[in-house]
């Protein structure tokens, strides 16, 4: 049941987070929304208490370990524990390999796998300690196929459904009621092209995303879907995206 979980989000500032952050609280949960943009994080908490839900939010970097420890204390301070954790945050900024574009790599490599490993590894021991809890990760379709332009997020995508596929079969191993479940998302309308950085492959990306990009709320849905279902059963992988991209 999705209702009175302590559900903390990761990348909640904007997008797919930002979606999911403001269903599960509709549902009836405790959301705890972490990400670097403060004036957004405030105002969807705003938004949420104004709808009736209950939310706290924290500045999270997740490149940086303590930062992930920090608001999974603050979570357990104001909520009195973690249920799932949504470990969303990422950014895309692709290019050809032969553009060099070393600080994006170097970004992508940061966010989009160290942030998941700070995630995991801030709330690991308190899953642990409960006994249960679920790890919910984004990843993307360009983690299950190769795309030009992908070479180093499409990476680090693969990067996080073999991790999370691992910890699938140590956790159901080790009996530890540890759910998983991960996304793989494809053209859904966020800020996420704002992180590209290379002008024709931006161009090229936008109006990708104007012929097929659907609402993060679509998103959001399979989010809830993920939690609501019973402490015994795992969904493991989603693909979600417009039903007429190719
Ligand atoms: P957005 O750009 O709207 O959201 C990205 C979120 O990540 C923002 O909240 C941003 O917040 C956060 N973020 C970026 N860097 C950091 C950081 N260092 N620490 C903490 N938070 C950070 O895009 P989406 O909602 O689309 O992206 C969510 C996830 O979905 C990403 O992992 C993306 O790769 C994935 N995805 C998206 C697809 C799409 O078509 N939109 C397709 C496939 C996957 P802030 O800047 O405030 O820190």
């Amino acid at each position: 049941m999705v209702k009175d979980k302590v559900v903390l989000i990761t990348g909640a500032s904007s997008g797919i987070g930002e979606a999911a952050a403001k269903l599960l609280a509709a549902k009836g949960a405790k959301v705890v929304l972490g990400a670097r943009r403060e004036s957004q994080l405030k105002q969807i908490v705003t938004d949420i208490e104004k709808a009736g839900g209950q939310a706290a939010y924290q500045v999270l970097d997740v490149t940086k370990p303590s930062d992930n420890e920090r608001i999974v204390q603050f979570a357990k301070d104001t909520f009195g524990r973690v249920d799932v954790i949504f470990l969303n945050a990422g950014l895309m900024p692709n290019s050809p390999v032969s553009a060099l574009k070393t600080d994006d790599w170097n970004r992508m490599v940061d966010v989009n796998i160290k942030g998941v490993l700070n995630g995991v590894a801030a709330v690991m021991p308190t899953f642990l300690e409960q006994k249960s809890g679920q790890i919910i990760a984004t990843s993307s379709v360009a983690g299950i196929k190769a795309y030009p332009g992908c070479a180093v997020y499409g990476g680090t995508k693969w990067f996080v459904r073999n991790f999370m596929e691992v910890l699938r079969m140590e956790s159901a191993s080790a009996n530890s009621n540890i759910r998983t479940a991960t996304l793989y998302p494809a053209a859904i309308n966020t800020e996420l092209l704002d992180s590209i950085t290379d002008s024709a492959v931006q161009e090229q990306m936008q109006g990708l995303y104007k012929t097929y990009g659907i609402s993060p709320d679509r998103v959001a849905k399979v989010v809830a879907f993920a939690i609501d279902l019973p402490e015994d059963t795992t969904v493991n992988e989603f693909t979600v995206g417009p039903v007429n991209q190719p």
